[in-house]
């Protein structure tokens, strides 16, 4: 009986679980760390290599840092923080992102800026993974953070598109409301779905070197480019 009133179920599997946990032990082991990466650009690889593909086109960023491939126990994470505004979740992360950005130096950058959300979603959610990793750099490397994009227009959920529907989904939808110009600017966000993404809002900030911190990437970005 009191083993019913202290027990839920485990977000990813629905396994039961006591009530203080969010995940079964099984999925506590699924989160899947990004381990091999380039050289040249951090770019996920299945391999280890001084140059990939993108650093032929350093259109979009100069470096990029990818924790976690966005699938099971991740993929769940974020999905509750965002739509179903769980505080055991949010403080989940945050534990994650802080053991992995500890290792990191962001001393070089002149400002971290998340990618907003549109203001419809800022309203209806208390929770926006971007900002909580960018929330957390900025204090454990004094860089400040500058809220330099703001969301345009509503666009529909990227991930729900396919690759074509996104480009457009994107197109004009940032605007930059600081001056960045010739700063080294760390874009942070949580879902790295498409190299063209985010094209829209890094045309806006003509600064000197841009950075991108995006703690997921879904597995079939990875294989089809
Ligand atoms: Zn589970
Ligand atoms: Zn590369």
């Amino acid at each position: 009986m009191l083993r019913e009133i202290f027990s839920h179920n485990c977000i990813n599997c629905k396994k039961k679980i006591l009530l203080s946990s969010l995940f079964c032990d099984k999925c506590k082991t699924e989160f899947y760390e990004v381990s091999n990466i380039c050289s040249g650009c951090g770019f996920p690889l299945d391999q280890s290599v001084n140059f990939c593909g993108h650093c032929y086109d350093k259109k979009d960023f100069d470096f990029i840092y990818v924790n976690y491939w966005y699938k099971s126990s991740m993929k769940t994470l974020l999905k509750t923080i965002k739509f179903k505004d769980n505080f055991k979740s949010c403080a989940y992360l945050k534990l994650l992102l802080c053991n992995k950005i500890k290792l990191l130096d962001f001393s070089q950058y002149d400002m971290i800026a998340p990618v907003p959300s549109h203001f419809s979603r800022k309203m209806t959610r208390l929770f926006h993974p971007s900002d909580i990793a960018a929330k957390i750099i900025s204090r454990g490397s004094s860089v400040p953070l500058v809220k330099a994009l703001k969301r345009g227009r509503k666009t529909e959920y990227q991930w729900k598109l396919s690759k074509k529907a996104r480009m457009n989904n994107v197109k004009e939808s940032f605007l930059t409301v600081k001056d960045v110009l010739g700063l080294k600017i760390l874009l942070v966000d949580d879902i790295y779905t498409l190299a063209l993404l985010l094209r829209n809002a890094l045309n806006n900030l003509s600064c000197q070197g841009l950075i991108l911190l995006i703690y997921t990437l879904l597995p079939k970005v990875f294989s089809s480019e």
